[in-house]
């Protein structure tokens, strides 16, 4: 009970905790980098931005018809923002590091 009672007094504060945990960090991840955030809902699977990129950032999701860029090595981002000006449907958004 008193887990419970933790856990939902965590998301009432604004669930900042759980933002940091290890899994929320994973998940975080896997659409976006330190440069570029991704809307995966809006990939048309053309795969430009996997040709384009410098540092192997993406990776293919192909299952049937579920196909959609994925980030594999978040880590490797250099910012370049080649993806960015190379995909026709808007799913790359900078994140400005100046804020
Ligand atoms: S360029 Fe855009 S639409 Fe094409 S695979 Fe990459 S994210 Fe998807
Ligand atoms: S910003 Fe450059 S290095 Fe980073 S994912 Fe896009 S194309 Fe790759």
């Amino acid at each position: 009970m008193r887990k419970i009672q933790n856990l939902r007094n965590r998301t009432l504060n604004g669930g900042s905790e759980l933002a940091f945990s290890p899994w929320a960090k994973d998940f975080r991840n896997k659409f976006q980098t330190a440069y570029i955030r991704a809307d995966i809902h809006k990939c048309k699977a053309c795969w430009n931005c996997v040709d384009v990129c410098p540092e192997q950032v993406f990776g293919k999701m192909g299952f049937l018809w579920h196909k959609h860029v994925v980030i594999e090595n978040h880590e490797s981002c250099i910012g370049c923002k080649k993806c960015v000006k190379v995909c026709p449907h808007g799913v790359f958004t900078t994140i400005d590091k100046a804020k």
